[in-house]
């Protein structure tokens, strides 16, 4: 691959000093590329991993005709357009199939999932038959040919890709693979990220908090995020804004990660002074992104690893790993699915204030009311007020055109949670 600035240079409309969000995320996509290596696992394992080999069936799911109903197996030949009286001659179950041969006139008593015997080609609910002492079953009329039965095959046919090297294993997946009796998978290798926090008014958790510090809250945050991600963690604690220390962090980061990530330091103040290490270590752009929060990012590469500067701010983080960072490490993962957040679209509640020219993510409350879905605001809304985030269920994405919302108009939100 060709650097990272030679790659970015190439897109249209890429400015790094006023860089909307789509084009950084066209730029990030450009330069990313899967990782290669896999592993094979067992299935439960497996679960939320990306699939390394294409799955092919060498069974039929069902492997057998079956009943998908209780009931009598019959010949649908058999059957007048009146009632019709059949011999009952034995039964199929789940797993105990019937292994006589039932003949003109007579039929087998069947149970979901029973293998439908030789010859019989339709179940009758026992909801509507009358069956007496003597084994006689009285068959209504307009029964349908082949109904209540599943057919061999009908969900995995032998030979047929089912799953593809690329798809992310959630529990159907993994039952699917089970129910082809695959006990284990080729999964891609974890993705390894490391990172760490930057300032020199970072308190540790235990340490007394002194004039003009703050505790650091980002790691935790992107712990949480990335713990999400199931991705290796290491985490390099805080690195105070001195050159040797942030020299040897970095170092010591890319060398043992796929990712690095860190936070603060890339707002304009202390960039340039990031700028002369990265120049030393590898190929980092310092982005101006048009969105509100989380304006100032750096991404390139130290040595294998890409770097994801984040901005200080923690609501900023947050938005900026949910935009940008979530999605590179997905396909870095090998990910072949759509997996970008979703844009619903909601009512607004409220008026909210956007000025056109960048993206904002408004951290928003979505809620039904009368049947209808509607988003307002969690109020204070500065980069720094992490309650912000806590308090809301999804962002609300204001496009970079758009300028002020009235309240009644549709506006777009992005989930924060899935089904877990
Ligand atoms: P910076 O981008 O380094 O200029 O930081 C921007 C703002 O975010 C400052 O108010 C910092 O104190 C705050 N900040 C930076 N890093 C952290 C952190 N790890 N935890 C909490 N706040 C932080
Ligand atoms: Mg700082």
């Amino acid at each position: 691959m060709s650097g990272i600035a030679e790659t970015v240079s190439c897109l249209d409309g890429y400015d790094p000093d006023a860089l909307r969000v789509d084009k950084a995320r066209e730029a990030i996509f450009a330069c990313v590329s899967p990782i290669e290596e896999s592993e094979a696992i067992g299935i439960r394992q497996a679960l939320g991993r990306v699939l390394a080999e294409d799955i092919v069936p060498r069974i039929n799911v069902p492997a057998h005709d079956n009943s998908a109903m209780d009931g009598y197996a019959v010949r649908f030949s058999d059957l007048h357009d009146r009632e019709t009286s059949l011999q009952e001659v034995g039964a199929a179950l789940a797993g105990r199939p019937f292994h006589g041969k039932a003949a003109a006139g007579q039929c087998v008593r069947i149970m979901t999932g029973a293998v439908m015997p030789e010859g019989m080609d339709t179940v009758v609910i026992q909801e509507v038959v009358q069956a007496s002492a003597d084994r006689k079953v009285l068959i209504p009329k307009g029964q349908k040919r082949g109904q209540n039965v599943r057919h061999a095959g009908e969900d995995l046919k032998v030979g047929v890709p089912v799953l593809a090297s690329g798809k992310w294993l959630r529990p159907a997946e993994i039952g699917l693979i089970a129910s082809l009796g695959i006990g284990e998978v080729r999964v891609k290798r974890r993705l390894r990220v490391t990172f760490f926090a930057t300032g020199d008014e970072l308190a540790s958790i235990g340490a007394p908090l002194r004039e003009g510090e703050v505790y650091d809250s980002n790691r935790y945050t992107l712990h949480g995020m990335l713990a999400r991600l199931d991705v290796e963690i290491a985490d390099l604690g805080v690195v105070r804004d001195d050159p040797a220390q942030l020299e040897s962090a970095f170092r010591k980061a890319a060398r043992q990660a796929d990712v690095v990530i860190t936070t603060g330091g890339v707002s304009v103040g202390e960039a340039d002074f990031v700028k002369q290490l990265m120049a030393k270590l590898g190929e980092v752009l310092f982005w101006k992104i048009a969105m509100r929060p989380g304006r100032p990012m750096a991404f390139g590469k130290i040595g294998n690893a890409y770097l994801f500067g984040l901005p200080g701010n923690p609501v900023a983080v947050m938005v900026t790993f949910y935009q940008f960072v979530r999605d590179a490490l997905l396909h870095l993962s090998g990910r072949t699915d759509d997996f970008s957040l979703p844009l619903l679209k909601a009512t607004a509640a409220e008026a909210l204030r956007k000025v056109p020219g960048r993206t904002e993510y408004q951290r928003g409350v979505l809620f039904k009311e009368n049947a209808e879905w509607k988003v307002r605001t969690t109020g204070q809304q500065g980069s720094g007020v992490l309650r912000s985030m806590s308090e809301a269920n999804c962002f609300i994405v204001l496009e970079h055109e758009r300028g002020a919302v009235k309240a009644g108009e549709q506006v777009a939100v992005q989930l924060l949670e899935g089904l877990a």
